[in-house]
């Protein structure tokens, strides 16, 4: 499925599971991208980003944005696989495997808060952690600490496209690498989730909306996405 010029694979949540088991059992290398409508309509306007994200392994809709532009190119079965829920998904798989997961990112404290919460809850998995604000000099450190800790998972929490740009570079580093968005911000408990009665009418949307004002410049852009759709779609 192409949505303005980005591949996107239409798994559920349960493939994109499999194919994380798959390429774990098969020794082989997995990039992920979780891609919102933000992210999507900017490789649209900067087609070298376009280009990185099409390079990734697996590019998942995430937000009900792009589910509503994959059903109206005729994907009706289309389903929201969201970095947090694929995350979730991952912690209660690693507390039975015993993997090793690594978070990257978010502001100094909150990947260490994060992991201090998680450690109590899926005690069988090995967490290691780094934050996300550190300088092109402490670069080599950080991913030092990485290669070292080597994880099975590696969760990049950067935000969209630094993450992008951060696994695209890195490809060795992991076996399994994630672009998660505010992942660890919700882990942590510093983001409150969107609750129930908005994720089940698809408005957490609406709810990042009132809850973090400040993110109205960037959701400037949902209109303008919804706009080149209906063009992709009626016009082209
Ligand atoms: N972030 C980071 N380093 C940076 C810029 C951002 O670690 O240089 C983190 C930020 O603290 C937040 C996440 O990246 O935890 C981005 O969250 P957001 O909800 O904006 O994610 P998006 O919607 O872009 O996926």
């Amino acid at each position: 499925m192409d949505i303005l010029g980005t591949r996107i694979d239409l798994l559920n949540l349960q493939e994109s599971m499999s194919r994380i088991f798959q390429a774990l059992a098969a020794g082989k290398k997995l990039w992920i991208v979780t891609a919102n409508p933000e992210l999507i309509y900017r490789g649209a306007k900067d087609k070298k980003l376009q280009a990185i994200i099409s390079s990734a392994d697996l590019i998942l809709p995430d937000g009900i944005g792009v589910v509503w532009a994959a059903r109206l190119f005729g994907a009706k079965k289309a389903e929201r696989v969201t970095g947090i829920d694929l995350t979730l998904k991952i912690l209660e798989e690693g507390q039975q495997y015993g993997w090793r997961i690594f978070l990257l990112g978010s502001k100094p404290g909150i990947a260490k808060k994060a992991v201090c919460k998680l450690s109590q809850k899926y005690p069988a998995i090995d967490f290691a952690y780094h934050h996300g604000y550190f300088s092109p000099e402490e670069e080599a450190a950080v991913l030092e600490k990485i290669e070292s800790f080597a994880p099975h998972i590696l969760l990049v929490g950067l935000g969209a496209p630094k993450q992008e740009y951060w696994n695209a570079a890195y490809k060795g580093l992991a076996p399994i690498r994630i672009g998660v968005g505010g992942t660890i911000d919700v882990l942590s408990g510093e983001v409150k989730r969107a609750p129930q009665f908005f994720r089940a009418h698809n408005l957490e949307w609406f709810y990042r909306l009132i809850s973090q004002p400040a993110r109205i410049r960037r959701q400037i852009v949902l209109p303008l996405y919804v706009l080149q759709v209906l063009k992709q779609r009626y016009f082209s």
